[in-house]
């Protein structure tokens, strides 16, 4: 193509112009009312957490999404776009011990910052609906729903062993746990401590949480699987032991209640009850105990109590199996965790692969108690894992199958009150207690007289108190503040104390895209009728290692506040979309690596439109995207050229506005036409389907290849200006999701009407987009010997005749003997020659 020097692409002029006339358009990303009539669609981004600047792991996020919602727009679809920030958390009040800012402020400052970002990429985010988590206007909400999860016993209060990050100075979730250290800190090891702990009772929902995983079909198997894991549901049996001598019992679980004529001895945690007991009486036991702790918590602290060396230690004393009444002796182990299951369990070293080596290591009996179901099986050691076996040395159930004597031995204990069938959760409760400042005050009240109070609702919001000391003394900085703690209580009007510890900011997530909703509702969390227009989410788009904690919290309160009548939608999310990483010299982006690239850099020397069509041109949006600045400067070097070539030729186009061809097209614009509607096709597909946008960039790449391929005509005049109209006005139509810039202003030049945005998606026109001739490769014997065209509507027969015919396949096969010819219509012809 001839160059035109004086046409040059100027990102840097082009785009500021856009933002601002759309700055200046509040409704251009408006969604409309819900009685529009339009379908409806809801595209969400995660919220990102105010740190002060966009990294490009956002800027992929938010260039997916934004496509999505700008294809939808133009498909005419009512569509919900949203943004707003995760603003509270520890960050904030880190900061603000480092740079003594007060964590609103400093927090207020990086919104602004990161909206100014957002905006100069273009992203098209209702920013009328925003939602700012540490305002009072949300966090009342959170303050509310708490108190109706109390009032229906969902939320508790109990002491309970949790993470502390010394370092941090605030308790862990496990989940915040990683290798037994914190993880924002990953040289600090979490230590255990013993606190009165708020709890939701997310475990209430377990069972739903699991089942209706099935009905998530548009989420990523990988994340289905994850929480299935993490909810961990395990069917078993409780068992009571007797212990000789004493009135004690010890219930033990078990998956393998089968086995239990096996169990030749019960393993105790250092922490059982019973332990406690029998160790006061006997002091040599009670510091082999307290050896048996240490280890243990040493072993938690590096986080692999898993991997623990197994020891234990016997405490002299006998237990009584309740099928058999055979003593067996009780000891206490390391590895027994008090916190699971019921912190005993039966040793079965003939079955179970950990107990064996236990009972190895202390010469405890080893017994086969099921015997492979096939008599001849050569499988004859123990440990014998199987469960397709029969009982045997189990007295009246002997010759029973494994999955038989489950049912019996479980119906024997419910009748003779030792035991049950039980169902337990790997799931805990989660506790949302945190001592921490920058997060939704709890709104309960402790009076001496009348104990735990709830906040009464014309109360709320519990405000946040401002501009109070943050230090890293330990405890809440909300402790410190008379203001704050000193509180009437509302049941007797006595003196009495705030709670002090603040939500887990989980929280805060947990409901936000609700309120997009219906953001500005100053009487309710929002409006039960306008959120059930717009849910569920039609597509959510996150990172994967969201695929747990705010998943799984977000589905719970979907089902809670369903449960409260407010919503009837049993699931937050229709569809979920994990994207990669962005990885720079082999390694995820971030600070301490130093290979963070600046989203502002790029913007600055490519543009937004070149910066955002790269992140979702490099890769397709679910695997990691290595970062190759030279490939921005590719893209950006691409969104020249349709710069040039539209500017140049839409004069031509411009002069047919409002007529149509003639004639039928032919030759070179036949040729064009076909590769554009070629083009819409696929990449209309890519948008339904998987997305893979590097592909739909790539077509697009193709079709300007190929006008720039036709420039001489073009610049001939010799394709009708209809052709050229439609050739332009598509490909910018197609470019309008990736580079919304350089597409409003070519737009704008090709004298199209209205904001692109609000343009019909272009339809494919499928006759036109049909091949008339194909080229089809000819292989003999597996090798590439020739190419052969044919009418694309050619059969088999037509096919393998066009091949045959072939010079250069004649000469290869002259003189020999073609055994066979494989066709595959439209793809390839082999032959096999001897
Ligand atoms: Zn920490
Ligand atoms: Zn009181």
């Amino acid at each position: 193509m001839a160059e035109d020097k004086e046409i040059r692409y100027d990102p840097a002029a082009i785009e500021p112009k856009w933002q601002q006339r759309w700055a200046a358009d509040p409704t251009i990303y408006a969604a409309d009312p819900v009685d529009s009539g339009k379908p409806k669609y809801y595209v969400l981004e995660m919220l990102p957490y105010p740190s002060g600047a966009l990294h490009m792991g956002h800027v992929r996020n938010y260039a997916i999404g934004d496509a999505l919602a700008r294809q939808m727009w133009m498909r005419g679809y009512n569509v919900l776009h949203p943004m707003g920030w995760d603003a509270f958390g520890l960050p904030a009040e880190n900061a603000a011990i480092k740079n003594n800012t007060p964590p609103r402020e400093w927090t207020f400052a990086n919104i602004a910052a990161m909206k100014r970002q957002f905006d100069r990429m273009g992203m098209g985010f209702d920013w009328s609906r925003e939602v700012t988590t540490c305002l009072p206007d949300y966090y009342r909400w959170n303050q509310w729903f708490f108190l109706r999860m109390y009032e229906r016993g969902l939320v508790y209060r109990k002491k309970s062993k949790v993470n502390w990050c010394p370092e941090c100075a605030t308790v862990l979730a496990n989940e915040q746990v990683v290798d037994g250290r914190c993880w924002r800190h990953e040289d600090t090891i979490v230590e255990q401590r013993d606190l009165e702990q708020w709890f939701f009772r997310i475990t209430a929902y377990a069972q739903e949480l699991l089942d209706d995983l099935d009905k998530l079909d548009g989420w990523p198997e990988k994340v289905r699987t994850m929480q299935r894991n993490w909810i961990g549901r395990s069917e078993g049996t409780e068992v009571d032991f007797g212990v000789e001598n004493r009135p004690e019992k010890i219930r033990v679980f078990t998956t393998r209640v089968d086995t239990i004529f096996g169990a030749t001895s019960v393993q105790l945690a250092p922490e059982h009850p019973l332990v406690t007991a029998l160790a006061a009486a006997d002091s040599g036991l009670k510091k082999q105990v307290s050896e048996l702790l240490d280890e243990q918590k040493k072993a938690r602290e590096a986080g692999d109590v898993g991997e623990i060396e197994k020891h234990g230690v016997p405490t002299g004393h006998f237990a009584v199996n309740p099928y058999s009444g055979e003593l067996v002796p009780i000891w206490v182990a390391n590895y027994v965790l008090l916190e699971y299951g019921t912190g005993a369990i039966m040793s079965v070293p003939g079955h179970d692969v950990r107990d064996f080596e236990f009972a190895k290591k202390y010469a405890i009996p080893i017994r086969r108690v099921i015997a492979p179901a096939d008599p001849n099986s050569e499988d004859t050691e123990l440990p014998f894992l199987s469960e397709d076996g029969v009982l045997v040395n189990s007295g009246e159930f002997n010759g029973l199958t494994c999955s038989q004597a489950q049912d019996q031995l479980q119906k024997l204990a419910a009748r003779s009150a030792f035991g049950e069938a039980t169902v337990t959760f790997r799931i805990k409760d989660w506790g949302v207690s945190r001592q921490r400042y920058w997060g939704t005050p709890i709104p309960m009240i402790h009076c001496e007289r009348d104990g735990i109070v709830p906040v009464p609702d014309d109360q709320l919001p519990v405000i946040l108190p401002e501009n109070i000391a943050i230090t890293q003394q330990g405890g809440s900085p909300l402790a410190r503040v008379p203001e704050f703690v000193n509180v009437t209580c509302p049941k007797c009007g006595g003196p009495a104390r705030r709670e002090t510890d603040t939500m887990d900011t989980f929280v805060d997530s947990s409901w936000y895209f609700y309120r997009y909703t219906d953001a500005k509702n100053s009487t309710a969390p929002f409006d039960s009728a306008i959120a059930q227009h717009w849910f569920p989410i039609d597509q959510y788009i996150g990172g994967v290692e969201h695929a747990i904690l705010h998943l799984i919290y977000s589905r719970f309160w979907t089902k809670v506040m369903r449960d409260l009548g407010m919503i009837t939608n049993d699931e937050p999310v229709r569809r979920l979309f994990t994207q990669g990483m962005v990885i720079k010299d082999g390694a995820k982006m971030s600070k301490s690596k130093g290979n963070v690239v600046s989203p502002d850099d790029m913007v600055a020397r490519y543009g937004a439109d070149a910066t955002r069509m790269y992140s979702l041109f490099a890769a397709p949006p679910d695997r990691d995207l290595d970062w190759q600045e030279d490939g921005v400067a590719g893209v950006s070097r691409f969104l020249a050229r349709v710069y040039r070539l539209v500017t140049r030729y839409a004069p031509q186009a411009q002069s047919a506005r409002g007529h149509v061809s003639e004639a039928p097209p032919t030759g070179t614009s036949l040729k064009l036409l076909r590769k554009l509607h070629q083009t819409i096709a696929k990449i209309t597909l890519d948008f339904e389907g998987r997305w893979h946008f590097n592909t739909s960039i790539a077509a697009i790449m193709e079709f300007v290849n190929e006008l720039q391929a036709a420039d001489t005509e073009l610049a001939a005049g010799e394709i009708p200006p209809p052709v050229v109209h439609e050739l332009l006005r598509t490909l910018v139509l197609l470019l309008a999701p990736f580079a919304p810039y350089l597409a409003a202003e070519l737009w704008e030049d090709l004298g199209g009407e209205g904001a692109v945005l609000r343009a019909p998606w272009p339809p494919s026109n499928p006759e036109l987009a049909k091949e008339d001739e194909l080229e089809i490769p000819v292989q003999i014997n597996g090798k590439l010997i020739s190419v052969v065209r044919v009418p694309a509507d050619a059969d088999s027969d037509a096919i393998q005749a066009a091949a045959l015919a072939d010079q250069k396949v004649r000469a290869r096969i002259a003189g020999k003997n073609v055994v066979k010819v494989i066709v595959v219509p439209r793809k390839t012809v082999n032959l096999v020659v001897k």
